[in-house]
């Protein structure tokens, strides 16, 4: 006779379980019954019990039918690319939730017509920079430089300092992707200095425009000069100031951070930046100017192609009226209330055994902004082989290893999520 709990129960039977009937309801029944495939297959190579294939399903379910995975950031990188950068404020995520139906993103429910598409967040964008004449979104900040190089520089030169030739990530660098728009780059200066002289040398009948970039993620230091927006604004050329991390008006705590209001106040013909970095808002290339270059920028054939969709333009507006987003709040966060937090969460887990101590912490604005920039701040420091164990967790949690300890800092978890930190934690003991 084979053992009754070595049976293994047949798929239908598995997926008629009222819990799973309703996953598969809300998830889709190819999903659930995937799962139930492969529970049934560590029942067969006797990793789990017939009678635990349920369970085993039910355990494997995921929150959401997308394959992406909620994740605690307690890296200490406030905007982290690699975990999605800025985590969307509550607002906007109700909003993207609300604009996922069928919606007046384009329509003017008043007259039944056509309205222009994502007035509201243009509207929210332009009250932000009362200065910009003009505003466009696209769907990120390379995108942006892009159509700037489209409509501006086609077959033409872009002036840019050698020091500003920037590698954004995975391999992709702002020079080759101007060159792709079929611009020739005219490379001024040197990489530590270059100076207004340089720039108006350049500048002949073949310049498109005078380019500036905002060395966002590394800092030349020592012997250095750049020219600044105003003195470049005089050259008598359009000039687009790319200020990458998306800041619109000046941030007490990050003085060095370029922002949009000030940029275009010294003259820059047109702003461009990130929506997913200090801004906090979703990835989004946002593009603030003169309003005739706006215009046409706005009108060029590919800016079909880079046009942001209406989640992303729900996500934006709601960021730019809404509450302070996470990111924001991250960097506001104060370091006597970080140790606070990270004393009671380590008093906790020592409560129940765990080694785990409150230690101070610094942690970093990342890649979208303020390079060099420590943020005082705390960390819950745990054993090192919690890394691995909080990683697979659910949530999953990131932290980092410093001299073989894992530190969860806590300027980058929202003080409301410090319960489900905690219970993470607990579940890795
Ligand atoms: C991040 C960044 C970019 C790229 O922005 P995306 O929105 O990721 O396309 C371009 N320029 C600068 C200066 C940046 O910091």
């Amino acid at each position: 006779m084979t053992d009754p709990r070595r049976a293994i129960p047949r798929t239908d039977a598995v997926l008629a379980e009222p819990r799973l009937a309703k996953a598969a309801e809300s998830l889709g029944r190819e999903l659930v019954k995937s799962l139930t495939l492969a529970a049934q297959e560590r029942a067969r190579a006797g990793e789990i019990g017939g009678a635990d294939v349920v369970d085993e399903v039910l355990r494997t379910l995921p929150e959401t039918g997308a394959s992406l995975r909620p994740v605690l950031n307690a890296t200490g990188v406030v905007v982290h690319t690699n975990l999605g950068r800025a985590p969307l404020s509550g607002a906007a995520l109700d909003a993207v939730v609300a604009a996922g139906a069928a919606t007046d993103v384009e329509f003017d429910l008043a007259t039944g017509g056509r309205a222009r598409r994502g007035r509201g967040a243009l509207a929210a964008l332009a009250a932000a920079v009362p200065r910009a004449g003009g505003v466009h979104v696209v769907n990120n900040n390379a995108a942006a430089l892009l159509l700037a190089a489209l409509v501006l520089a086609q077959g033409k030169e872009i002036v840019v300092s050698r020091g500003e030739l920037v590698e954004i990530g995975d391999g992709f660098r702002i020079p080759d992707l101007l060159t792709s728009a079929g611009a020739r780059l005219r490379e001024v200066g040197t990489t530590n200095r270059t100076a207004l002289r340089d720039y108006a040398d350049a500048i002949g009948p073949d310049t498109g425009f005078v380019l500036k970039v905002h060395p966002s993620n590394y800092r030349v230091t020592g012997f250095t000069s750049e020219a600044a927006v105003a003195e470049l604004a005089g050259l008598g050329v359009p000039l687009i100031v790319d200020i990458g991390s998306g800041l619109l008006t000046p941030h007490e705590l990050l003085p060095a951070e370029p922002d949009a209001a000030s940029a275009l106040a010294a003259g820059a013909t047109v702003v461009t930046a990130s929506g997913d970095k200090l801004l906090g808002g979703p990835q989004a290339g946002l593009i603030l100017g003169d309003a005739a270059v706006v215009e046409r920028l706005r009108r060029h054939p590919a800016a079909r192609a880079l046009r942001v969709d209406k989640l992303t333009l729900a996500a934006l507006e709601a960021t730019l009226r809404g509450p302070e987003p996470p990111v924001r709040q991250a960097l506001s966060a104060t370091a006597g209330g970080l140790s606070a937090r990270a004393e009671a969460l380590s008093d906790a887990l020592r409560a129940d055994g765990v080694d785990a101590r409150a230690v101070e912490s610094a942690a970093a604005v990342g890649g979208g902004g303020a390079p060099g920039v420590e943020l005082p701040s705390a960390a819950v420091s745990l054993p090192a082989r919690y890394a691995e164990a909080l990683r697979l967790g659910d949530p999953a949690v990131v932290g980092r290893i410093a001299r073989d300890r894992c530190l969860l800092d806590l300027r980058t978890v929202r003080p409301d999520e410090d319960t489900r930190l905690l219970e993470a934690v607990r579940r890795c003991g």
